[in-house]
């Protein structure tokens, strides 16, 4: 599986998930517990996270990118160019960090 979306608020990540549902892409939330537990400021690993089958990924990440509503600033990598949301620290890509 493939981690196509985090974000520090669940019910961001809940909503992702159920953008994917609503297009037939299963999808898992991990974190989700973690992140209840360690109350409003969470370390960047506990954050909830939405991950996809690999098969499913370019289309969910497509599907992510068209609901501003769930999206965060877009930073573009100096790297390898692509965009990622500020929900990503390392580019999803090639694992630069943002500067
Ligand atoms: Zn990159």
């Amino acid at each position: 599986m493939k981690l196509v979306y985090s974000n520090q608020q669940l019910f961001l990540v809940v909503n992702a998930k159920n953008i994917l549902e609503n297009a037939g892409i299963e999808s898992q939330v991990r974190n989700e517990f973690i992140a209840g537990a360690a109350g409003d400021i969470s370390p960047f690993d506990a954050w909830p996270e939405l991950w996809v089958n690999e098969a499913s990924f370019d289309k969910a990440q497509e599907l992510l990118k068209m609901h501003e509503s769930i999206q965060q600033t877009l930073w573009r990598c100096n790297e390898c160019g692509e965009e990622n949301t500020s929900a990503f620290e390392l580019c999803w890509n090639c694992g630069k960090h943002s500067e």
